[in-house]
């Protein structure tokens, strides 16, 4: 048996100004062919969880495209039209495939195209015609169309939030494909979309974890492949926002709208658990110098550059130096100019800087302050956090700073914060630290939990902020929770799939 294999995912965030060019793709993660294969082996990704699956079972592998960029503003037209076709013609150049195995996101827009990957793989499947099985990974922050399923032939979103289980769905989805080919399943899938906003919830506690406990019930009842709650992604401009619950079972389609509706009942039963509210800047770190279990990881989740936010908002790190408190440190800023300044100054120099504050006036202006170079790298890295493990992070050049008794890190290029690797790059040692205050909205639980005393989520004014009514929303179809009052079972929209010609209950 010969799958084709590739990625292609990006969550766009309309909120931020510009575009995403095809530079962006090409300098974070641009593979194609077998490169493809010895960049992820081994990897706990999608396609990581692909290349293992498909070596067990003795599956060849033709790889095609594999690229993805940090979470930014609207994908540019002409760079999703040259990723769309360099995945097309690397397929073509594959010769013949019994099925197409691909990681998508789920969230993706690009200029004129509010939904990429349902249009994408409405091309896809026009090209590749419909015997071919295609099976798609997506992220359960992707905002399920209707599209996506017409033109798939089964679709895995990830469970876990942080996304622990990505090498997970990247291996089923090839068992899936395989057992498709062989005629030993016939996926069927009911899909609700909820009118739902949600705010950025972890699956580890609270009502998500709940959520998908009763997911799991089901998944074990004999006849289901698979029972997804996906989250949606809402720190975006576009209609088709939700939350969904998307249900896959083995030739039968009563049975997974049965279930669809009654996991999509305890969303909306369990909804009101989803608002949290969450401290300012001030009142975090009062909070975590308050706390006796140690260290307290503070995560600013509203400039969380893995929900397209610049990652060079100053309103959290302007609050931990205000307090100056001994052992606590920032992990870390994107500033490539003061990395640059420090790099050019070295190691030992003092400095006068303008940290961060640079991209607009929402996420906090620039802090002046005199900063001592203490250590510079090159901000390479390789990822521990169980979501993604074993792939090389590239923050560029990045400098330790110290301001006043605060330890800051300065990174050149824009991510989140996954795990403990980036500071112990620059020396610290988070254990030994008091607060360590990083970017991130939930996937550094992935990577902190077992070393965190206390968690704190920190949401100052920034992109992607929990506070979800304050997102200058034009184009969401309302009515939407939490924008509007809850909208009944009527607003509830089913997908079901087609049933095949041959058993069209003509009789
Ligand atoms: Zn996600």
């Amino acid at each position: 048996m010969r799958i084709a294999i590739g990625e292609f995912a990006h969550e766009t965030n309309t909120f931020c100004p510009g575009v995403t060019e095809l530079a962006a793709f090409k300098s974070t993660s641009w593979s194609e062919g077998p490169d493809i294969l010895s960049r992820h082996r081994g990897v706990r990704d999608d396609l990581g969880g692909m290349i293992a699956a498909a070596e067990r079972l003795g599956i060849e592998l033709a790889p095609t495209l594999a690229t993805v960029t940090q979470p930014s503003a609207t994908i540019a037209r002409h760079a999703y039209e040259t990723i769309r076709d360099t995945l097309l013609a690397r397929l073509q150049a594959a010769g013949p495939v019994d099925a197409i195995c691909l990681a998508l996101h789920g969230a993706g827009s690009a200029e004129g195209i509010e939904d990429v990957e349902g249009s994408f793989l409405a091309e896809l499947r026009a090209r590749v015609g419909p015997a071919i099985p295609i099976v798609v990974s997506l992220d359960l922050h992707g905002n399920t169309t209707e599209a996506m399923l017409a033109h798939s032939s089964a679709a895995f979103y990830c469970h876990a939030y942080p996304h622990v289980d990505r090498f997970d769905r990247g291996a089923e989805i090839i068992d899936i494909a395989a057992r498709i080919v062989r005629g030993e399943i016939r996926p069927v899938r009911h899909l609700i979309r909820l009118p739902l906003a949600i705010p950025p919830s972890t699956t580890f506690t609270g009502p998500a974890q709940r959520i998908n406990a009763r997911c799991f019930e089901w998944e074990a009842h004999p006849g289901v492949l698979d029972c997804s709650f996906t989250h949606g992604f809402p720190h975006t401009d576009v209609s088709v926002i939700c939350s969904s619950v998307l249900v896959t079972t083995d030739n039968d389609p009563g049975l997974a709208r049965r279930i669809a509706e009654d996991v999509a009942a305890l969303i909306v039963d369990t909804l009101e658990d989803f608002q949290q509210p969450l401290p300012g800047a001030d009142e975090a770190i009062a909070q975590a110098l308050a706390a006796t279990v140690l260290p307290v990881i503070v995560a600013e989740v509203s400039d969380n550059p893995g929900g397209g936010a610049p990652g060079s908002g100053t309103h959290l790190l302007r609050a931990l130096l205000t307090a100056n408190a001994p052992d606590t440190c920032f992990g870390f800023i994107w500033d490539p100019t003061t990395a640059a300044q420090a790099h050019a100054a070295g190691a030992g120099a003092t400095i006068e800087v303008s940290l961060g504050g640079f991209t607009d006036a929402l996420h906090g202006a620039p802090i002046a302050a005199k900063a001592y170079v203490k250590s510079l790298t090159d901000g390479r890295f390789k990822l521990v956090n169980p979501m993604g493990a074993g792939s090389i992070v590239d923050l560029g050049p990045m400098a330790r700073l110290i301001i006043g008794n605060v330890d800051v890190l300065v990174g050149s290029r824009r991510s989140q914060t996954l795990d403990a690797q980036l500071f112990l790059l620059h020396g610290i040692d988070v254990r030994t630290m008091r607060i360590v205050a990083l970017k991130s909205q939930q996937h550094f639980r992935g990577g902190f939990q077992d070393i965190a005393g206390t968690i704190i989520r920190a949401d100052t004014p920034g992109f992607t902020t929990s506070k979800l009514t304050l997102l200058p929303f034009r184009n969401i179809r309302r009515p939407i929770w939490p924008l509007d009052p809850l909208p009944g079972r009527q607003a509830w929209s089913h997908w079901s799939e087609p049933l095949p010609a041959s058993s069209d209950p003509d009789v």
